[in-house]
C-alpha cells in the first residue's frame, strides 16, 4: 500500500513524495501537471465522497 503515496492521485504518474505537492484535502501527492486542474478537483471530490461513505480512517 505504500506506493500509493508516491503516485499522483489524479493521473497516477509516479512522483517524488519529497518534492511533489500534496493535496491537503486528501493528503495525497499531486504532480505539477495535475495541480490546480479540474481533474484534481474531480478526483479530490470522488475520494472525499468515498471516504465519507463509511471508509473513515481513525489514524489521523
Ligand atoms: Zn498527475
Amino acid at each position: 500500500m505504500e506506493n500509493i503515496f508516491s503516485k499522483c492521485f489524479v493521473c497516477e504518474k509516479e512522483v517524488d513524495p519529497e518534492t511533489s505537492s500534496r493535496n491537503p484535502a486528501v493528503n495525497l501527492p499531486v504532480c505539477a501537471n495535475c495541480k490546480g486542474s479540474d481533474n484534481e478537483k474531480k478526483k479530490e471530490a470522488e475520494l472525499l465522497e468515498g471516504m465519507a461513505d463509511g471508509f473513515v480512517c481513525g489514524c489521523i
